[in-house]
């Protein structure tokens, strides 16, 4: 409580002091008024205090009031007329005051700013029309109850009372209302405001003055010559320039014409005050306007220019999307940061040229061009289009594209193009497809071989009873003996494609893959030959893995064969062991695998290299390059047995280059045992 009172206390004096001030002002603009006042009554063409009053209560509130009510009741009280005649107009004005500030407030949400054609409008509206004629009845009526103006000019009176205190707020209040936030104008600008100024000051006394020339009887008519200076001040300085520029022609056509001089003044009273008003209501109404549609036009081009570099900031930092603008002739607007990032070209490298010259192939920028110049035509948005092309480093890239008409101005058309990179979506799904592929062919050949080896088993049991039951020297035995070796090939056969197919009884156990290795070098140095040079890296610290010993000798050997087979003018084969942890982004390349820990065994070669189309076909039975001396069952062994023992296999190979194959196995917590 003890911090909150004299905060109140201070508030209580300020707004006592603001009353006080606004009394004094009041009562001495109103004094000041008067000596301007036309003979007749008190009637002066711009009541300020009016104007005085209205801008006070809308910047300083309600609690304003009294000091109007105070300030209007000193102005009359300090006349002949009766005290309670000061009373009346004191209401009549204070009232005036309050229906203006409440209506522009409450009806028409009025910005003091006058910064839009709808407040300039409900200025004149609300508070000069409409709150004015409360203090001009009352007061004008008081007046004549009290015999200090007769009844029969009333409405004369009336009339000048009414469009004093209009002018009172259409010049004096949008005068103070907007001044009472000052401008933030460089000097320059300053500059040229205070000419402005002086210039309309100069000009309006010549033109009232009655100055030029002194040979012609009538006063000269140069009153318009004010409209270019008014259009100056709406233009450079919007309601800054207007208000001051309004409240200088007003104050110094009104003070020459009351003085007798100007092109208004031979009409007299009723007819200079009728000129008067007339000019200054085609001056201070449609100059306020002027300023109002300066400013909204200059706020909509701001907003616009926001909006514009908000989009651009968006779509410049648009992560992931790569996106570009190309001309009607498909050359390049802008390209932003995904687009570098993605293509590997930065901004200023592509923007100006044809993505023929730096992206696609001819064929395909002709395409492109195509595209653009249809959708620039048409006005719709092109389908989605799939592309290959390189980026800067030469990596192969697989972009799916969406392009689209942007239309900037009435007439022109800029093109749109978002491309997302699916080079690994593309990988993924045609690794899928061919574990799919694998998995059902593996179904197929299964299926077939169990059937078939237990044929086979009957064939061979039934030959080998037949060959114990002939007598020795029977020439069928012979033939009989073929049967049972082309039994046992086709058993080898059948145990192949039992394995591809997951299906052989496998023996696990929990083995070391160095030690393994270690027992098959004598085989393999043996198989490979002088010509090819064994390389072998394995870790020390190499956990173990559940697999049968027998199989995975089965596999080395597999792939040592194979890659023997691709470096026939020799070359280096390297087998590597090693701990691998895959993370979930490392395992989304491979189908299937789940994170967790591995081992990995790796064979590489720098033999002939695979090409992509027979990568596809790589670990399907009977697929071989070798024809007649290829089985095409190594590989379909090694891809049964590696998934049978819950691992996974991958390739890579780069064409002329060589090839690496990867498998991995699961490891094994280090205490297990069988
Ligand atoms: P085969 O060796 O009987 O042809 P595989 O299943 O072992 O059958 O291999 C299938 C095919 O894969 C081979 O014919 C060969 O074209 C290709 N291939 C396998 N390994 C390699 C390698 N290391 N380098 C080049 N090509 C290979
Ligand atoms: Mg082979």
């Amino acid at each position: 409580m003890s911090r909150i009172l004299p905060s109140q206390h201070t508030l209580i004096w300020r707004t006592v002091l603001l009353n006080i001030l606004l009394t004094l002002v009041y009562l001495s603009t109103a004094k000041l008024g008067l000596l301007f006042a036309f003979v007749q009554g008190n009637a002066t063409l711009i009541w300020m205090p009016t104007g005085i009053s209205l801008a006070s209560v809308l910047l300083g509130g309600y609690a304003l009031l009294p000091g109007v009510a105070l300030g209007a009741f000193l102005t009359v009280a300090t006349t002949a007329v009766p005290l309670w005649v000061a009373f009346a107009v004191s209401v009549g004005n204070t009232l005036e005051a309050f229906l203006g500030a409440f209506l522009l407030r409450h009806v028409a949400q009025f910005d003091i700013s006058l910064q839009r054609l709808r407040d300039v409008w409900n200025l004149f509206l609300w508070a000069a029309l409409l709150s004015t004629v409360a203090s001009a009845t009352i007061g004008v009526g008081s007046l004549c109850a009290a015999g200090a103006v007769s009844w029969t000019q009333f409405s004369q009176v009336w009339l000048i009372w009414w469009l004093g205190n209009v002018m009172g707020n259409l010049l004096v209040a949008p005068l103070l209302l907007v001044w009472s936030r000052s401008p933030c104008w460089r000097l320059s600008q300053l500059l040229e405001f205070v000419m402005m100024l002086v210039t309309t000051c100069a000009v309006t006394i010549i033109a009232f003055g009655g100055w030029i020339p002194p040979t012609h009887v009538e006063p000269y008519p140069l009153v318009f010559v004010v409209f270019p200076l008014l259009i100056w001040a709406a233009l450079r300085f919007e309601q800054y320039g207007t208000t001051a520029a309004n409240f200088v022609l007003a104050g110094f056509s009104v003070w020459m014409t009351v003085s007798g001089s100007g092109p208004f003044a031979p009409f007299g009273l009723q007819g200079s005050i009728e000129l008067l008003w007339v000019f200054m209501a085609v001056t201070t109404l449609p100059a306020l306007l002027l300023a109002a549609s300066v400013s909204e036009r200059r706020h909509a081009e701001e907003a616009l220019q926001h909006a514009y570099s908000q989009i651009y900031q968006i779509i410049n930092n648009a992560p992931g999307v790569a996106i570009q603008g190309y001309d009607s002739e498909g050359r390049v607007l802008f390209w932003n940061k995904a687009s570098e990032d993605l293509y590997g070209f930065t901004e200023q490298q592509a923007v100006g040229k044809r993505l023929g010259q730096f992206l696609l192939s001819e064929q395909d920028a002709k395409e492109f061009e195509q595209m653009v110049q249809r959708i620039v035509q048409t006005g719709q948005p092109a389908p989605l289009r799939e592309w290959e092309t390189k980026t800067a480093s030469g990596a192969p890239r697989h972009i799916i594209s969406s392009l689209f008409p942007v239309r900037i101005e009435r007439d022109k058309v800029q093109v749109v193009c978002m491309d997302v990179d699916i080079t690994e979506r593309k990988r993924l799904e045609a690794e899928l497809l061919r574990a799919q592929r694998l998995d059902s062919i593996g179904r197929l050949a299964g299926g077939i071989a169990h059937d078939f080896n237990n044929l086979l088993t009957a064939i061979m049991s039934y030959a080998e009873i037949a060959l114990t039951r002939l007598p020795e020297g029977h020439p069928a035995a012979e033939d009989i003996q073929r049967v049972l070796d082309a039994a046992d090939r086709a058993s080898e056969l059948v145990k192949h494609l039992l394995a591809f197919a997951r299906r052989q009884t496998l023996t696990p156990q929990v083995i070391d893959l160095n030690h393994l290795l270690h027992n098959v070098m004598p085989l393999l140095n043996r198989l490979l030959g002088k010509q090819v040079e064994l390389r072998v890296h394995t870790d020390p610290a190499l956990k173990k893995v559940k697999a049968d010993p027998t199989q995975i000798e089965q596999t080395i050997l597999n792939l040592a064969i194979n890659a023997r087979d691709a470096m026939p003018n020799g070359g280096v084969l390297t087998i590597e062991t090693a701990n691998v942890t895959l993370d979930t982004t490392a395992v989304q390349a491979v189908p299937d695998m789940s994170p967790g820990e591995y081992v990995m065994l790796s064979v590489s070669d720098t033999g002939t290299g695979i090409s992509p189309e027979h990568i596809e076909h790589l670990f399907e039975p009977f697929f071989t390059t070798k024809g007649d001396q290829g089985t095409g069952l190594g590989l379909a062994v090694v891809y049964g047995v590696v998934k049978q023992s819950g691992g996974h296999i991958t390739v890579e190979s780069e064409p002329g280059r060589g090839t690496t194959f990867r498998i991995y196995l699961p490891s094994v917590p280090p205490d297990t045992t069988a």
